[in-house]
């Protein structure tokens, strides 16, 4: 991985500090972050949300044979005669995989099966339902045009053609086009190794019991389920105190072993100092302050060269800063180019409460109303720690700094948490 020069550091802590806007957060991240370098072959199967890392060529057309794309008839249209009463007789028949290898007297034809070879000499398939059986043969019940209904070889993809590029993320339809291509290994980038770990004393992990003033850590289990959804390789490293030296050698230990780390908490200015400290004594990081909520601490940098994300420690805070600011980043890590989420115009049919300065992810659910518009409801409460709002939502609706109320019935932007196709 290149060491690259840490951006430019904007204080949270100055009197009048300078707000980062998202998008320029977002950009300063992917500008900076350089992709992993490794690769391996992967069974096509295992290679779902991997990236390629060399483009793919064809070594066949596709589809390999002219074939019919109906059940019906193939036959020679230099012999229509424009006259429906023409008798067909019928030479044989070519199916699926068992292409008709017999010849075909003059005025003669094949029967033929979707996808099955059109048999040598014949460019043209009239489709069953335009056929009635006579005298031993067929008759035409309309003319067919020259050529209809013929899949031509290579149609779809030609020998040699470039299908898939490096950086490309596989999804559903590559497998089945790399099947297609025959190609049964597939060359990927290796997968990151991201470590992670919560701070606080006040953290106890699922399966302790809880103390008077301790809570349990939700945000490694969230961090941990957003990541199982990327091609990368996860180091959870459990709780760290609120202690320097502990710390600094979980700081350490990650670095060493991950080519990222991400943390949550003990980036807002009242955190004890140290947390700042000892970031700044074992890597180049900055502390930005984005004009955002939730999530307006973020923490960014280098320890040697395992890249650092600092996110804040409010459950809510943490899922919305990975959304918008880590995944594009890991994204870049992973080789392949992220692009902006799909924003959505909806109309909110709640109002929704917003102070001036600052974009907003509000958490929204999404759906069709009765007369097919796109309308948007808030979860409700919006609390930085209100995690259940997020577990209820499937957008975020995203209001601008400069917005303020929103009445009912508004247009508001959104963005979708799911597409299709992911
Ligand atoms: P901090 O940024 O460390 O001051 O944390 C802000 C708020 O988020 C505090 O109320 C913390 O208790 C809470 N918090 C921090 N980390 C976690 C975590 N891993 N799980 C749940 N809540 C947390
Ligand atoms: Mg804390």
């Amino acid at each position: 991985m290149n060491q690259k020069p840490a951006p430019e550091a904007v204080d949270c802590d100055t009197p009048e500090p300078t707000q980062l806007k998202v998008a320029e957060a977002r950009k300063r991240l992917i500008e900076t972050v350089s992709p992993v370098t490794g690769s391996e072959r992967v069974d096509l199967r295992q290679s779902l949300g991997r990236v390629l890392s060399t483009p793919i060529q064809s070594a066949l057309d596709v589809p390999a044979h002219t074939n019919s794309a109906m059940d019906g008839y193939a036959l020679r249209s230099r012999e229509l005669s424009g006259n429906l009463d023409q008798l067909w007789p019928v030479a044989g028949q070519s199916l699926a995989g068992r292409p008709f290898t017999g010849s075909i007297p003059t005025g003669g034809c094949v029967r033929i099966m979707t996808g099955a070879c059109v048999p040598a000499g014949t460019d043209t398939v009239i489709m069953q339902e335009q056929t009635r059986a006579s005298d031993g043969g067929i008759r035409l019940l309309k003319q067919p045009e020259p050529g209809q209904n013929v899949r031509a070889a290579g149609e779809d993809i030609r020998r040699g053609d470039l299908v898939l590029k490096p950086g490309h993320r596989l999804r559903a339809p590559d497998l089945g086009l790399l099947a297609s291509l025959g190609i049964a290994e597939i060359p990927v980038i290796r997968r990151p190794r991201i470590a992670f770990f919560s701070t606080g004393d006040e953290l106890r992990s699922v399966g302790q019991p809880l103390g008077p003033g301790l809570i349990y850590d939700s945000n490694r289990y969230s961090l941990h389920g957003m990541l199982q959804a990327l091609p990368v390789e996860i180091l959870d490293m459990g709780v760290v105190p609120d202690e320097p030296t502990e710390m600094k050698s979980a700081f350490r230990q990650a670095a060493a072993q991950a080519d990222a780390l991400i943390t949550s908490g003990g980036v807002s200015v009242g955190d004890a100092d140290y947390v700042k400290a000892t970031l700044q004594q074992t890597g180049h990081i900055n502390f930005w302050k984005v004009a955002m909520k939730p999530g307006r601490p973020l923490a960014f940098g280098q320890i040697d060269d395992c890249w650092f994300f600092g996110l804040p420690g409010n459950p809510v805070s943490v899922m919305v800063t990975f959304y918008q600011f880590v995944q594009p980043a890991l994204l870049r890590l992973m080789g392949t180019t992220p692009t902006m989420p799909l924003t959505l115009s909806a109309q909110t049919e709640t109002p929704l409460q917003k102070k001036p300065g600052r974009t907003e992810f509000q958490r929204g659910i999404l759906s069709n109303s009765r007369s097919g518009r796109l309308v948007v409801n808030t979860t409700g409460s919006q609390g930085s720690g209100v995690l259940s709002s997020m577990s209820r939502a499937n957008c975020f609706i995203v209001l601008a700094p400069d917005q303020t109320i929103v009445e009912a019935g508004a247009e508001v932007q959104v963005q979708p948490f799911h597409g299709l196709l992911d």
